[in-house]
């Protein structure tokens, strides 16, 4: 079984993830912001990171840039956002992320970012 850590600020997002990911056969775990998923990553190393991009304490870019700098970090990052300006996608890519994938998001084209990063 693969495993994903869900990172988002909202509980409605979470829990619908997780439904998603759990019928795709993931394992998960939550985490609310940034600095909650880096104390996870410690710990832990999830196959696929699904990242939220607004979370108070510590945004996902925040917690992209210290994750990709630490030793073990090399899960798939999937970012989630509201945002689809080019601008935030080129950020987000050169600053580590995988793909991602605009909200609110279906089964489906979750789904399919899964595949594109190499997660089923
Ligand atoms: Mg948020």
């Amino acid at each position: 079984m693969k495993s994903c850590l869900i990172v988002d600020d909202s509980k409605v997002i979470r829990k619908v993830a997780r439904h998603i990911l759990e019928t795709l056969q993931f394992t998960v775990d939550e985490a609310t912001d940034g600095t909650e998923a880096l104390e996870y990553c410690a710990a832990a190393a999830p196959d696929v990171i699904l990242l939220d991009w607004n979370m108070p304490v510590m945004s996902g870019m925040d917690f992209l840039r210290a994750y990709r700098a630490a030793e073990k970090s090399n899960a798939k990052i999937i970012f989630c956002t509201t945002e689809n300006g080019i601008g935030h996608i080129q950020a987000a890519i050169s600053a580590g992320a995988d793909e991602y994938v605009m909200k609110p998001f279906d089964r489906e084209t979750l789904e399919a970012k899964l595949q594109i990063v190499g997660c089923m």
